[in-house]
């Protein structure tokens, strides 16, 4: 269901409190007003459209980028549209001539020549016929018959040799826009030079003569179909720099020639004349990929264009929720297959959308991820055969897809139970399950071992910690020394300390371990057993604080999923703890503020009560001397 009626306001027509499915909600029309939770992106694109500037969005992907860029196509004129045509160049083959006009003409024009050379090749043929009729006639008369023959054929063989050079005259139609209501949106991601910036087709004949004529050879680039209308590059930064460079000319110019791009071939010979390319550069990428990003590019943007940061999320808010139930009726009628959710089954996939955001009191703008499992859930009811999505079908989606970091985590809680890597019961010293997050937001557990030595240097121990996330571990180590000495009089230095991360794997990330190291450094150096029932995760601070990590939901789930039993989080976390309903009486959730909150709840056995004690009196309050000097 499309609103059509475009001079009354959106907005008003929507009765969210009262639908029953996402059947009842109208989706608007215009690709502008489809894209949610963008706001501001959203009136840049508009302000850009009417002024022609350049806009480079920042973010994350499935965010909308390309939605907008898109939705800006719609938006600029397009009554300014035009037609290309390449015309052959009688004086200098190798330089074709380019004209532009207003759009259906082009189609009209090659007619008429098409016509014309027709109606050439005819009166050529007739007055060859008669050249040679006459040859034949006064040989005949003049009794030379061999001669005349042997003329006749000569003259046909002349003529037949010219023959290629009629076709020549027709040019050819370069950018049709003939059939489009709306201004091009050209899609240039990862695009070679080539199919950018135009071409001109080998020719293996062309030296013979007998070939292809050059103009026919000519094919436009993106740019070039772009023109008077959106050219959109994702991860513009990876795109070669001597392609950006000459984007950038063709973006100044407004127009470029086309020539051939691999220079053995015979299209390199040829160079038409300039064709008009007069877009509007729609560039996206997230912030790494900026850094690839052509100088001289960048600053035209900002020069002459726009710059946006997108939102990965929005805040919860009635009005945010309402918009997330528009994506879902816009997914469901975009994808034209799956039925309509019923309210129950949409208020899941807003409970999704806020647990995805991994923030407290927000709603994700990932939504290319969620219209995912708006599909997943249609396609479990399609499977019934029933009419509309229900609230089991999401669930069970839910389940089934799961992303690659899912499955892979799945995978690993999997394989940890098979070879026991990490233990979910008993105590050990200096062993402790730690928490990660692999992906977007996928948890996993990621068992951390530490064992000290007294130092085999005689100046200062060593800390060795092995794998990836090795620096990691050296800070934190590092940032734990001062409390440890101040607590238990210990002097690190004093020892080789190894620190490994069994079992650590690609695309975990670890800056959230640093609790968990120090918990398990301590527990090595006072000979402590660590409960293994337990699981943390919390960003350690000098003085001892429990920071705030991301991720927390996923990170629990996981240790859940592994068999955990107990968990301790930052306190400054616990608002973000959206688990599913399944987990919520499996797992025990502790929050901490402070490393001997962890170590009280941590440590089992003899002699926790004497460093928990210590660790309290200091924690928070570590004078300056004792910090600059470990
Ligand atoms: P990006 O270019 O940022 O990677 P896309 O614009 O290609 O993301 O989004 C992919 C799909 O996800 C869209 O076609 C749409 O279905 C959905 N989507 C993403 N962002 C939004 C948004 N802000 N509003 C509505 N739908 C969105």
């Amino acid at each position: 269901m499309v609103n059509s009626n475009s001079n009354s306001s959106f907005k008003e027509k929507l009765d969210f409190r009262s639908y029953k499915s996402s059947k009842d909600i109208e989706v608007p029309e215009r690709i502008i007003d489809q894209i949610i939770g963008q706001e501001e992106a959203v009136e840049t694109v508009i302000k850009a459209a009417k002024q022609r500037r350049n806009v480079l969005l920042i973010g994350e992907p499935g965010i909308g980028k390309s939605m907008l860029a898109k939705g800006m196509a719609e938006l600029l004129p397009p009554e300014e549209l035009q037609d290309i045509l390449v015309y052959p160049n009688i004086e200098d083959n190798n330089n074709p001539l380019i004209g532009a006009m207003p759009i259906g003409e082009g189609k009209k024009v090659v007619m008429n020549y098409k016509v014309k050379a027709k109606g050439q090749e005819e009166k050529k043929n007739m007055s060859m016929m008669i050249i040679i009729g006459a040859i034949l006639v006064v040989g005949f008369v003049l009794q030379q018959y061999l001669a005349a023959i042997i003329a006749a054929g000569i003259v046909l063989l002349i003529v037949m040799q010219m023959k290629p050079k009629n076709t020549f005259m027709v040019p050819k139609l370069l950018v049709n826009n003939e059939n489009n209501k709306t201004a091009p949106f050209v899609d240039a991601t990862g695009a070679h030079a080539g199919a950018l910036l135009g071409d001109v087709r080998h020719d293996p004949y062309q030296s013979g003569g007998l070939g292809t004529p050059a103009h026919e050879r000519v094919e436009a680039g993106m740019i070039h179909r772009a023109n008077k209308g959106v050219l959109y590059i994702d991860e513009i930064g990876t795109m070669q720099m001597k392609t950006q460079q000459e984007l950038l000319t063709a973006m100044q110019e407004k127009k470029y020639s086309i020539t051939g791009q691999s220079e053995t071939s015979s299209g390199a010979m040829v160079r038409s004349q300039a064709v008009p390319c007069d877009f509007v550069l729609v560039a996206s990428g997230n912030l790494q990929v900026l850094k690839g990003m052509h100088i001289a590019l960048r600053s035209r943007i900002r020069g002459y264009g726009y710059e946006v940061f997108m939102k990965d999320s929005m805040p919860d808010t009635p009005e945010n929720r309402d918009k997330l139930v528009q994506f879902v009726a816009q997914e469901v009628e975009k994808d034209g297959r799956i039925p309509h959710f019923n309210r129950e089954a949409i208020a899941e996939i807003i409970r999704e959308a806020k647990r995805r955001s991994g923030k407290k009191n927000a709603l994700t703008l990932k939504l290319r991820d969620l219209g995912g499992l708006v599909r997943a859930a249609g396609d479990i009811a399609n499977g019934e055969g029933v009419d509309s999505v229900t609230l089991a079908h999401v669930i069970n989606a839910k389940k089934l897809a799961r992303t690659l970091e899912q499955q892979i985590a799945d995978r690993y809680i999997v394989q940890r139970k098979e070879y026991s890597v990490s233990k979910s019961d008993g105590s050990k010293v200096g062993m402790v399950n730690g928490l990660a997050i692999i992906g977007d937001r996928s948890g996993i557990l990621l068992p951390i071992a530490a064992e000290a030595a007294p130092a085999q240097s005689k100046e200062e121990g060593k800390i060795i910690a092995t794998g990836k996330l090795g620096e990691i571990a050296l800070e934190a180590v590092q940032n734990v020394s001062a409390l440890i000495k101040k607590n238990t009089g210990t002097n690190i230095s004093n020892y080789d300390i190894h620190i490994q991360f069994l079992q650590s794997y690609e695309g975990v990330e670890g800056d959230s371990a640093s609790v968990s190291i120090a918990t398990a450094v301590i527990s090595a150096l006072e000979n402590v057993p660590i409960d293994q029932s337990l699981a943390l995760t919390g960003s350690l601070s000098v003085r001892g604080d429990v920071l705030p990590v991301g991720g927390v939901t996923g990170k629990i789930e996981a240790a859940a999923d592994s068999g955990i039993k107990t968990v301790l989080i930052p306190k400054s976390n616990m608002d973000d703890v959206m688990i599913e309903e399944r987990y919520k009486n499996k797992i025990k959730i502790i929050p901490v503020e402070t490393l001997s909150d962890v170590l009280e709840h941590a440590l089992i056995g003899n002699g926790k009560e004497g460093i928990v004690t210590k660790m309290k009196k200091i924690s928070g309050i570590v004078p300056k001397e004792i910090l600059s000097k470990p």
